[in-house]
């Protein structure tokens, strides 16, 4: 199904509303469908794929309660049939969010950590705990790891004839995965650009610096708006404009991207690195954490169909 969907050739708009500047492209993770959306079907179909290999009977990763991570896995879960649990930041007593309502609707048991035991999750023997406890493969956080970034390869194709591709980063394994499907192509490789919307003290560029091959790219460090989620007026300004426009963007990621597209564009009045390609990873059902509307959610329950083998 995963696969499926994936295959389908998604949209490359202009982006809408730069005018001095008619070779932007705007590629729509967004509308692979409407609730499995984004980088994060990518990811999910390289991790399904070795969760499948692994034999386990459920899936579990690891969200803060407005994650879109999560939001993928349960909807993806529900819709195979496969048995998911979400390990959430926060606390059981607090109210579920949009989010988690979604994720609980469709079937995935939530347990819920305090902040010491939700501080374990990189640790490999509590994901062995884990996985051992509930007879599940453990997606890392945000759906990390190699096994995301050999899902990511799939986006590869669309960056061909492009001198510029610009995405948000978080984790990082987008930009990996792509960027390792990038020096196998054949066409010449564009420049990659990653907008980090995390305030990390230069961890992610360390990461990276490590770990990406030989391609030209830059992470900018200087537009994650205050930090991670942090949503101040010029962003939700630009939102705004961004829906007039008809390009709906997130609060975390994809509205960061834009932003610093525009900004670094203008600064540069000779800017032209000819034909310029902007992912837009999705994440739009965490535009409800914001009090910004999210249309799916209107004729949400794309999925009514009950979870198969969850006990
Ligand atoms: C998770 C996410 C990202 C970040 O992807 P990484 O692979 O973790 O860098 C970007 N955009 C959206 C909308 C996301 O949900």
């Amino acid at each position: 199904m995963l696969e499926h969907l994936l295959q389908r050739t998604l949209p490359i708009e202009a982006l809408p509303g730069i005018h001095h500047f008619n070779s932007v492209s705007v590629l729509r993770l967004d509308k692979i469908s409407p609730l499995i959306s984004g980088n994060k079907a990518f990811k999910l179909q390289g991790h399904l794929t070795a969760a499948q290999d692994a034999g386990r009977a459920r899936l579990l990763s690891f969200g803060g309660p407005f994650s879109n991570h999560l939001h993928a896995l349960a909807a993806l879960g529900s819709q195979l049939g496969i048995a998911t649990i979400g390990v959430v930041r926060g606390y059981e007593h607090l109210p579920l969010t949009p989010t988690l309502e979604d994720c609980h609707r469709w079937g995935m048991t939530l347990l819920f950590a305090d902040k010491k035991t939700y501080a374990q999750r990189y640790d490999s023997d509590y994901q062995k705990r884990l996985a051992a406890t509930h007879d599940a493969y453990v997606i890392p956080e945000g759906g990390a790891g190699l096994a995301a970034q050999a899902g990511c390869a799939l986006l590869a194709p669309y960056c061909e004839g492009f001198a510029q591709v610009w995405l948000s980063v978080g984790t990082g394994t987008t930009l990996l995965g792509l960027a390792n499907a990038l020096v196998q192509q054949s066409y010449h490789c564009p420049e990659l650009i990653g907008v980090n919307v995390v305030a990390d003290q230069g961890e992610r560029q360390r990461f990276l610096q490590q770990q990406m091959p030989n391609v030209r790219w830059r992470l900018l460090e200087d537009y994650h708006a205050g930090g991670f989620g942090r949503c101040p007026d010029h962003i939700q300004a630009l939102i705004e404009r961004y829906d007039a426009l008809g390009l709906p963007l997130d609060p975390v990621y994809t509205a960061k991207l834009v932003h610093a597209f525009e900004c670094e564009v203008s600064r540069d009045e000779a800017f032209s690195a000819g034909k310029i390609l902007l992912i837009h990873t999705g994440g739009l059902q965490g535009r409800r954490g914001y009090q910004l509307s999210w249309p799916e959610a209107l004729h949400g329950s794309v999925f009514q169909r009950p979870v198969i083998g969850h006990d």
